[in-house]
């Protein structure tokens, strides 16, 4: 059995799971509140101590965490260990504009790396891959923590970074990398670039792929997985709850197991902070157990999404979180409409496009518009003014159809919209330069 197939937690049974996490919400609660003046004074507020936390049973009780907390705390009023005990620092990559910075002790940094060995074991790992890690290496989680998880299983790791598609293909052939670690937006790329050097993906010695750190839909695997010749599992996580491995998929990929020896989730209901019911939609709220350095009780994510908790057919029982739709802050309000970038992915590939597109959107006249730029496909290729335009309208149409309003849809050449090498950013909301 593999070292990071962790049976006797990953299959245990929903009393051991509680149990396990039950003792440790209890001294998680006692080391905050004892350390972190910031959180002891929200508790206080609320009036709770940790003697009203026995067990997962209160965790209701608890104060939440949210990004602007982390911005009044900046940077040391998180930190639950003196400095001289943090081994390491990393931050958001600052997508939604807010940095955050988180602390690991010298064993938050080895749980988490051995959360990341059970995402890349559950993808097939072991000590013969070739694991190349295409995340961008620095203050990102992306590298550092699937890094850290190579060389927990004692894999071959080759710390590429992202970017330098020609040598990182290169390095690909030339040492027999069979695990690619990246962003789905940078693995797609890849994909394409080997298309164009007219490299066959069996000419590959690639097996499997662990992309995560942005939202991705099943087109887009699909697509990954055919122009890699992959299989291509999703992973998940945050800079505040130490970066990914939080949660994996194993070969079923039907959700994310949910690392739960290490990490309590709840779905509540984001207007109002209500806890919702097993199987019902709403925000991702995540308590981490063990991490001393940066301990989040009931960081509120943002990311929306579906928990699961019936047994997998791997064999686990930790909970499984659905693909996030997207983050709350992703969802654009158009015309009244809530829209996901996702949807509109969905869409576009399955219209036979590829996963290269902009979404637009502007205020005309009070009227929300949107703007959808997508390359043209060389196999879709019309020459004709009139033949574009009559492929512009029935993609519109598709994608009306899945979001129930029009949007005007762009052609653009191939390769006029740029790549990404870490996280996609696709949205330009111009309406929020004028607020
Ligand atoms: P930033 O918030 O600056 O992007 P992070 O790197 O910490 O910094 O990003 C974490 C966020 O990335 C998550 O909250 C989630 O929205 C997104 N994310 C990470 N992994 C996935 C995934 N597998 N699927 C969808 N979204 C993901
Ligand atoms: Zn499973």
């Amino acid at each position: 059995m593999e070292r990071y197939f962790s049976e006797n937690v990953e299959c245990a049974s929903r009393e051991e799971i509680t149990k396990i996490q039950s003792e440790k919400l209890v001294a998680q609660v006692k080391h905050v509140y004892d350390n972190v003046p910031y959180y002891r004074k929200k508790m206080e507020e609320k009036g709770v101590t940790p003697d009203d936390i026995k067990g997962i049973e209160d965790l209701h009780k608890l104060p939440f965490i949210c990004k602007d907390d982390l911005k009044d705390a900046y940077p040391y009023g998180f930190l639950g260990v003196p400095k001289s005990e943090v081994s390491k620092i990393h931050s958001t990559s600052g997508t939604t504009g807010k940095r955050v910075i988180a602390y690991y002790t010298k064993e938050d940094e080895d749980i988490w790396y051995e959360c990341c060995a059970r995402a890349l074991t559950a993808a097939g790992a072991t000590k013969e891959d070739v694991v190349q890690v295409a995340y961008g290496y620095g203050l990102f989680t992306g590298a550092s923590g699937v890094d850290g998880g190579a060389h927990a299983i004692g894999a071959m790791t080759v710390p590429m970074s992202s970017g330098n598609t020609d040598r990182q293909i290169t390095f690909m052939r030339d040492l027999g990398s069979t695990i690619l670690c990246c962003t789905p937006s940078y693995a797609a790329y890849i994909g394409e670039t080997i298309a164009e050097m007219g490299i066959k993906p069996e000419e590959l010695t690639l097996k499997s792929g662990v992309f995560g750190a942005e939202p991705w839909t099943e087109a887009m695997r699909k697509e990954i997985e055919a122009s890699l010749g992959i299989k291509a599992y999703d992973i998940y996580g945050l800079t505040e709850l130490g970066g990914p491995g939080v949660s994996y998929e194993c070969y079923e990929q039907k959700g994310m197991h949910i690392n739960e020896d290490h990490y309590i989730a709840e779905i509540i209901n984001p207007e109002t902070g209500e806890v919702l019911p097993d199987g019902e939609k709403g925000e991702l709220v995540f308590t981490s157990l063990d991490k001393k350095g940066f301990p989040m009780l009931r960081y509120r994510t943002k990311d929306i999404c579906v928990l699961n908790k019936t047994k997998c057919s791997c064999g686990r029982t930790f909970v499984r979180m659905a693909k996030p739709m997207g983050r709350s802050d992703d969802m654009m309000i158009i015309r009244g409409v809530n829209v996901f970038p996702s949807q509109i992915e969905t869409v576009l590939l399955q219209e036979g496009y590829k996963p290269n597109y902009r979404i637009e959107v502007d205020r005309k006249n009070n009227t929300d518009t949107l703007d959808i730029y997508v390359e043209l496909n060389s196999e879709k290729f019309s020459d004709t003014v009139k033949g574009l335009e009559i492929q512009e309208k029935s993609l519109a149409g598709a994608i009306k159809t899945m979001l129930g309003i029009n949007p005007k849809v762009h052609l653009v050449p191939e390769k006029s919209i740029a790549r990404s090498e870490g996280k996609a950013v696709r949205i330009v909301d111009k309406r929020k330069l004028i607020d």
